[in-house]
């Protein structure tokens, strides 16, 4: 049999997919290396605009039915701030996306379980403990894998890595890695950086796979099975997304995560400005509603320069 689709990589993106095609009656062979999902500490927190494209996707209701909940306001706490006065005006978080009323959270192997499950609820051959041997790429895609001691060989006219930043297709596809440099670390219960990530200080991975899953599934869904699929708009998209949230996360980075005298009196300039101009919080705003929610001079120079040197 030749599939129309083989994900390799069972977590939050690949199950995904592997949910909405199968949903939409195509064939897919999802290939998974764990057997459990492991507890670790991961992405439990979807952004207003990601919820939003869990509902565009019909993932939504599944989610909650496995535990997910809402969080309505958010205190910005710091050394800055007085605790009483942070807690007395907190953020709203259902204004963001319509008829969402703020992120969504559930537990990270709760997640990629309840995906995968959907995944092969819909028709999907979803399976765990999978070591994948080799992926051949070009007009016949191929993957060869081991599943409870056997070898086989899988073809499809189409080949998906979802398989995190180590990416065995990313590597068989000759796809070069890129990374930043880590501007700082966060220490004690989270530890590390994300797949499909932008710096965790904006806990948006999540979002982003959520994004790159509707319109990659919407692309698909429009080509004819075994017909090239067009991701160009895709990959525009994308590039644009990743570089205004990169704008924006370094900006918080910069604001949030430095320390010492001079950083401290930035930021406890920077809130007392934004309480009374708003505009110096468009970025953060691009955070929670979409990085196309506010106009694009926001994730530019000028904007930060007015967020760094705010009431200077
Ligand atoms: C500490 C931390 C905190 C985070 N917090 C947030 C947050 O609050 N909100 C948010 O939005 N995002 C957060 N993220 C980011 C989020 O977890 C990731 O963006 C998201 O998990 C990416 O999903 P993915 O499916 O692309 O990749 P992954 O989650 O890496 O999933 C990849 C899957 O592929 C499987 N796999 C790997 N290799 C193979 C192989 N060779 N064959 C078959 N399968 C394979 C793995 O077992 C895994 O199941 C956080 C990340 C970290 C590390």
């Amino acid at each position: 049999m030749i599939y129309d689709l083989i994900i390799v990589g069972g977590g939050i993106g690949g199950a995904s997919l592997a949910a909405v095609m199968a949903q939409a009656g195509r064939s897919v062979l999802l290939l998974e290396l764990s057997t459990v999902y492991e507890d670790r500490v991961r992405g439990e927190w979807i952004a207003p605009w990601g919820v939003a494209e869990t509902r565009r996707l019909g993932l939504y209701d599944t989610l909650v039915a496995a535990g997910g909940h809402h969080l309505t306001s958010h205190v910005t706490y710091d050394e800055t701030r007085d605790p009483a006065e942070a807690e007395a005006t907190p953020l709203p978080l259902g204004i963001f996306a319509e008829g969402v009323p703020g992120p969504l959270c559930i537990r990270h192997p709760v997640h990629c379980q309840t995906l995968f499950d959907a995944a092969a609820a819909a028709g999907a051959q979803a399976l765990r403990g999978v070591t994948v041997q080799s992926v051949e790429l070009g007009a016949s895609p191929s993957v060869t894998y081991l599943h409870e001691g056997a070898e086989h060989t899988a073809r499809a006219a189409l080949v998906v890595g979802a398989d995190g930043r180590q990416s065995s297709v990313r590597r068989a596809a000759g796809i070069a890695l890129t990374q930043d440099k880590p501007h700082h670390w966060f220490a004690g219960l989270l530890v590390g950086d994300a797949a499909g990530w932008n710096d965790p200080i904006l806990g948006l991975g999540l979002s982003i796979t959520y994004r790159d899953t509707r319109l990659v599934s919407d692309i698909l869904k429009h080509t004819t099975p075994g017909a090239q699929p067009d991701f160009r708009p895709y990959a525009e998209e994308r590039a644009e997304r990743m570089r205004r949230l990169k704008a924006a996360a370094d900006l918080q980075a910069g604001l949030d995560m430095e320390f010492g005298d001079a950083a401290r009196e930035r930021r406890r300039r920077y809130h007392e400005a934004a309480a009374a101009d708003p505009t110096l919080g468009m970025h953060g705003f691009a955070v929670m509603a979409g990085p196309e929610a506010v106009p694009a001079e926001v994730f530019g120079a000028e904007h930060r320069a007015r967020v760094l040197g705010a009431g200077a």
